[in-house]
């Protein structure tokens, strides 16, 4: 799945990542993770994981449920197919939580069945013998907590987008049937659903019927896989939904909304059938499913969920096309449909191998985005993504590790994005075609099974006659990367370029000294020369022969290294490095180490890079440069750059222009605030007029406070700038916004008007009526509303709210809401202030940045008369040990 990225982040949770609109990947916090931190752990003993036993084979599953919407509840029965397998069973015990079994039958003589906490046990009067196919049916009930999830008027959703889905990934499924909740095991499955007449239903495979009951009037409608997939990938979704439609040779495309969000829907169903031609084309096996359909559901709790031929996906991927090309959901609909193949055509066995599920589907997004907008892309993601690892504190863990506590656990930056630089790593060293072959050898060979690291590796040595175990220690055993330092130096007698490498990253059980090919490239009068360095000892000098000093040096130009490399270079290099056309990796590395001179010279080489590069990750990273640097002239090449065509980055230099507090910056601020029209940088320009006091800006708040936008989100922006002015004279109108218009606002839009309203009350004596406004919501329907209000009355800091939250605390079943409670006791308790006051930590930052430019100035000035006095050269660097010329 995808994880969510929050304000941006690497998803988790179950392809739980926030897929969300924004073209980011990870780095966002599983949201659904709220809720996976109840799950059971596997039964599996201390905090190592295995895969169960199977002592039967499932063979096939069937589901008859009737959900009630009203109710919120499903009625079930569900029919398993099995044959024991080695030896006879007796007992057949399955994974369900919170299910009402009323019977329980069977082709075999059932002597009893149990309930546990965790299982339905049944035992037969007699032991069922291996090979023999046998089936058991179980009726059941169940208002499930997890799994399965409703979306209705009565929880405050919109009256006619009732709806509900299902999650399985990891282990939710035994919430709402009971099964063997394992990724091991793979079976055909079908569902039956009965729902109100004018619902929708979407499953897994084939619809093979639909029709009307007559008894109950009810819609009837039967899905069928029949080809075997894993349990947590089964998925039902019903409700009142549009579609729209497409085809990619015989496969149907479909992609639903809820009613009210169908006019935004074709923004993000536009590059499926794209993706699909490339998948299958560089995957080189055949979509393996009956057909492919996406359906946006309401607060999803994650990204999006890659079930069997029916992806669910968060509706905040939805977007306008006010927004110009800031959104997409490109890389959500290009995960998911990967994972079609790498999760659901083959599936990891336990979590421990989920990297084969999440790295393939991570590192195929890459490589659509590629084919979609061009090497340069494709380059410039894979730098964001090696950025990103190793900006990663505490990283010391494998990619593949059985030490954890609950499956959750392993749905996080490493098995998506290191992981996707490991497939990219493989890719590089194999080259294109190998690497292709190997793929859909091994997509074929494991095709509905399920697979693990071994058997992917096992594939790459076969045909490539090569030895991989050392690559799949170091990166997939083991943790971390390479961090290097390297130097390079010219002798211009003997003609030879020097470079110096050192492994600097601290050896440990668990880290490795890496072994890996560094690709090098000089470029000069000569033209361009590629070499490569063969780099496995903690310190090597490497000699290249060229013709003529080279002007520029670059070490692993086309990204096929994950490593932290620090490589300053000469400052005559770095600037042809920054205009070398055919370098973009160069070009953002050269803008990079331009950021942290931040003389004068090189805020004038940022700001041309902003308003000249051709690819527009380069002008991102130059305005960031020029964010960094800070200095008055940094800020007037920003303001000197707004008029950007493309918005992302309009986008970017609007936020870095809110990085500044100074008058010019808010006049921006307020200018765009008239003319601009996308929405996103609207929102930018909001939350920076928070951070001042001046006379228009509360008028500017209030009108966006109570304007109406796509899903709020100019709202939410004043929200955030009325957040960071932290005047408690907001209360009132902020009071009044969230009591008029709760349904104007996302969940998480509402959540944060929540906790906005607590903050700014924080300090106040009489914080009675936002006390009782926020108290009026701990048991909203919607959870993250609910939490929201539970969390908001801990930062009040209202004694008088502790007999409410002790209601939740004290709660015999553990819950999210539980555990809110008892933080937002805990915090009152201990008396503590929830933040900073904002005010004075904004004095003392602009505090700071003063004291910061004058001593800028006086270093300057120091500089030059240093400079004036010493005209002496630089004296000659102490000359290392030289080593023999190594061969390259
Ligand atoms: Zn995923």
């Amino acid at each position: 799945m995808k994880r969510i990225l929050r304000g941006v982040i690497l998803g988790a949770a179950v392809c739980l990542f926030p897929g969300a609109a924004w073209a980011n990947t990870e780095e966002e916090i599983i949201e659904c993770s709220k809720s996976a931190a109840f799950l059971a752990p596997p039964g599996s003993p201390g905090h190592w994981q295995y895969a169960p036993d199977r002592e039967v084979e499932v063979l096939h599953v069937a589901l008859d449920v009737t959900p009630d919407f009203k109710a919120r509840t499903v009625q079930g029965q569900a029919t398993i197919q099995f044959r024991p397998l080695a030896k006879p069973v007796q007992e057949l015990k399955l994974d369900a939580v919170d299910l009402n079994v009323s019977a329980v039958t069977g082709t075999e003589k059932i002597q009893a069945y149990q309930i546990t906490q965790e299982n339905l046990i049944i035992t037969f009067a007699e032991p069922i013998s291996a090979e023999h196919e046998a089936s058991v049916t179980i009726t059941y009930q169940a208002e499930p907590t997890q799994g399965m999830y409703f979306r209705t008027p009565e929880q405050g959703y919109k009256e006619g987008d009732t709806h509900l889905f299902t999650q399985g990934e990891a282990i939710e499924a035994r919430h709402w049937y009971p099964c063997f909740d394992s990724p091991n095991e793979k079976f055909t499955s079908e569902i039956t659903c009965r729902v109100p007449a004018g619902m929708t239903v979407v499953s897994n495979g084939r619809q093979v019927s639909e029709e009307t009951a007559g008894a109950t009037g009810l819609k009837v409608v039967h899905w069928s896989q029949d080809k075997p997939h894993a349990n947590y990938l089964i998925s039902l979704v019903a409700g009142y939904f549009t579609k729209l439609e497409d085809k990619h040779n015989d496969v149907p495309l479909t992609f639903y909304t809820v009613p009210s969000e169908s006019k935004e829907a074709a923004n993000s169903f536009r590059d499926t059938k794209a993706i699909m031609e490339y998948f299958e084309e560089e995957i080189g096996v055949p979509y393996p499913w009956a057909k492919y359909s996406q359906v946006c559901v309401n607060d999803f709790v994650a990204g999006g969920m890659e079930n069997t031929s029916a992806t669910t996906l968060t509706d905040s991927t939805l977007f306008t096309s006010a927004t110009e090309n800031i959104r997409t959901s490109e890389h959500l609909i290009a995960h998911e449909m990967a994972h079609q193949w790498f999760g659901d055509l083959v599936t990891c066995k336990d979590w421990s191998h989920i990297w084969l599920n999440e790295g393939f589907a991570t590192y195929y997004e890459a490589l659509f985005n590629g084919h979609k907008d061009g090497r340069d892309a494709l380059l410039y993601g894979l730098y964001e993504r090696g950025h990103q690892i190793t900006s990663m504190s505490n990283d010391v863990n494998a990619i593949v590790r059985r030490s954890y506590d609950a499956p959750r656990e392993m749905f996080g930056y490493l098995s998506y994005t290191k992981a996707s630089m490991v497939l990219h790593m493989l890719r590089c060293q194999l080259g294109e075609e190998l690497y292709r072959r190997c793929i859909k050898t091994y997509l074929e060979r494991h095709r509905y099974g399920n697979v693990t690291t071994e058997d992917l590796r096992s594939v790459i040595e076969e045909l490539s006659g090569r030895s991989f175990d050392q690559f799949f220690d170091q990166w997939l055993y083991h943790a971390h990367y390479p961090e290097i330092e390297a130097s390079y130096s010219w002798d211009e007698r003997a003609k030879l370029a020097k470079l110096s490498i050192r492994q600097v990253q601290r050896l440990s059980e668990s880290v490795l000294l890496f072994d890996f090919p560094l690709p090098i490239r000089f470029q000069g009068n000569f033209g361009q020369v590629e070499r490569q360095a063969h780099v496995s000892e903690r310190e090597d000098d490497f000699y290249f022969p060229l013709a003529s000093a080279p002007q520029i040096v670059r070490l692993d130009p086309e990204c096929t290294l994950l490593a932290k490399i620090s490589f300053p270079v000469p400052t005559p290099m770095l600037y042809a490095q920054l205009t070398n056309d055919n370098d973009v990796v160069g070009r953002v590395l050269a803008v990079e180490q331009l950021g942290d001179k931040r003389d004068k010279e090189s805020v004038a080489r940022l700001k041309r890079t902003l308003g000249q590069d051709a690819f527009y990750g380069v002008r991102l990273e130059a305005s960031r440069a020029l964010r960094s640097i800070h200095s008055d002239e940094a800020l007037e090449a920003l303001l000197a750059s707004t008029d950007q065509p493309d918005a992302r980055v309009r986008h970017q230099v609007a936020a870095d222009i809110g990085g500044f507090y100074r008058d010019s910056a808010c006049e921006y601020a307020r200018k765009t605030l008239e003319h601009e029209k996308n929405p996103d940088i609207l929102a930018a320009a909001i939350r920076e007029l928070g951070g001042y006091s001046k006379p228009e800006v509360p008028e500017n708040l209030e009108r966006f406070l109570k304007g109406d936008s796509y899903h709020n989100e100019l709202a939410d922006a004043a929200v955030s700038a009325i957040r960071i002015q932290d005047d408690p004279a907001w209360i009132a109108p902020l009071l009044e916004t969230l009591s008029k218009s709760e349904a104007a606002f996302t969940s998480r839009g509402f959540a944060q008007g929540l906790d906005t309203l607590a903050y700014l009350a924080r300090n106040e004596v009489k914080k009675d009526t936002v006390r009782a406004f926020l108290v009026g919501y701990v048991n909203h329907k919607k959870r993250t509303i609910q939490l929201a209000s539970i969390n908001a009355l801990g930062v009040l800091g209202d004694p008088q709210t502790i007999p409410v939250l002790t209601k939740f605390a004290s709660a015999s079943k553990e819950s999210p809401e539980q555990h809110a409670a008892e933080r937002a006791i805990t915090d009152l308790r201990a008396g503590r202030k929830p933040v900073d006051d904002f005010k004075n930590l904004r004095q003392e930052v602009l505090d700071l940045e003063k004291a910061n430019r004058d001593l800028r100035k006086e270093l300057d000035g120091l500089k030059k008369k240093i400079d004036a006095k010493e005209l002496a050269p630089a004296g000659a660097p102490v000359k290392k040990k030289a080593l023999a010329p190594k061969s390259t």
